[in-house]
């Protein structure tokens, strides 16, 4: 079982407008923006990056905007919703915010216990606001929303898969247990993880195919500690027969890819070096960084890329 995993390290989506998003994460959601840099592999995309004060591991949201995207069609073998850990008794200070802020799809639920808020993201993102009680991770302060009602980082995310067997023993390889079930929905979690540390596996035998758009989680990562763990990790993966990627730098953290068998894209990412290492953490995700390789490209990508108004 892989020990080194604890929990989340970022989600990765897709949108269709920079500017939108950007609003959506710092001013609606109240997260701050770390990074503002470009899709590595295509760089003339942004890679917007949004979480707490200094971009904790379990608490990144990222984001390429695609202008001229098609809008992603819910279903199965993705991920459906992320779900962010807010303090216990928020949830109406939400309701009215989300609410004044335009934002579409709030609707109470609960679940395993948890109370949560249901909200769709500018492009139909699955998003839910969950209470978990004592999150010690620090809610963002600089932002609109106030720090006691802030997000503290993920809870986590939901998949919504057609056979979630190969999934569930992945989990399990990967350091989740799991700790309870509900309906169709199976819960995993690791102990003593990071926060980001719970993964429900939805099960619809029936549904339709997912088809990746603007609003889809193009695809999840998860934590450990740094470059050792990540190619023990590595090797594990590979001896259980899955496909995965070389280490590839990504600056802020170093990563590795596998597709798993209910067809969400996962990734494995180092807690090091942190979003700190190119910028001081009180300019944080303020000027466009691209990283060296295409850094002879910037007069060019600054052409290209609309700027963002903070
Ligand atoms: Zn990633």
């Amino acid at each position: 079982m892989l020990k080194q995993i604890k929990g989340l390290h970022h989600v990765t989506s897709m949108a269709a407008d920079a500017q939108e998003n950007n609003d959506f994460f710092t001013r609606t959601l109240g997260l701050r923006r770390v990074k503002k840099t470009v899709n590595f592999d295509a760089p003339d995309v942004y890679h917007l990056y949004y979480g707490d004060e200094v971009g904790t591991p379990g608490s990144v949201m990222t984001y390429f905007p695609f202008p001229h995207i098609v809008k992603g069609r819910r279903g199965a073998g993705e991920v459906a919703e992320t779900v962010f850990s807010v303090p216990q008794g928020s949830l109406g200070f939400w309701k009215e915010w989300l609410g004044n802020h335009g934002v579409s799809g709030i609707e109470e639920r609960e679940a395993f216990g948890e109370k949560r808020l249901r909200f769709f993201g500018p492009d139909r993102d699955g998003f839910l606001l969950a209470e978990v009680a004592d999150d010690k991770r620090a809610a963002w302060n600089g932002g609109p929303v106030p720090a006691s009602e802030g997000v503290h980082g993920f809870r986590g995310v939901t998949m919504r898969l057609r056979d979630g067997g190969a999934t569930a023993e992945l989990l399990k390889f990967m350091n989740y247990e799991e700790v309870d079930r509900q309906g169709s929905v199976s819960r995993y979690a690791v102990r003593d993880g990071n926060g980001a540390d719970v993964i429900d596996l939805e099960v619809l035998p029936g549904a339709a195919p997912a088809r990746q758009g603007a609003g889809s989680v193009h695809h999840v990562a998860f934590a450990v500690e740094n470059r050792a763990a990540q190619l023990e990790v590595r090797k594990a993966l590979m001896d259980t027969g899955y496909h995965v990627t070389p280490v590839i730098d990504r600056d802020y953290f170093w990563a590795i890819y596998f597709r798993t068998p209910g067809g969400v894209l996962f990734e494995v990412a180092t807690n090091e070096p942190g979003f700190d290492r190119d910028e001081d953490t009180a300019h944080l995700g303020e000027h466009l960084r691209i990283p060296a390789q295409h850094e002879h490209l910037r007069t060019q990508i600054e052409r290209i890329l609309t700027p963002i108004q903070d």
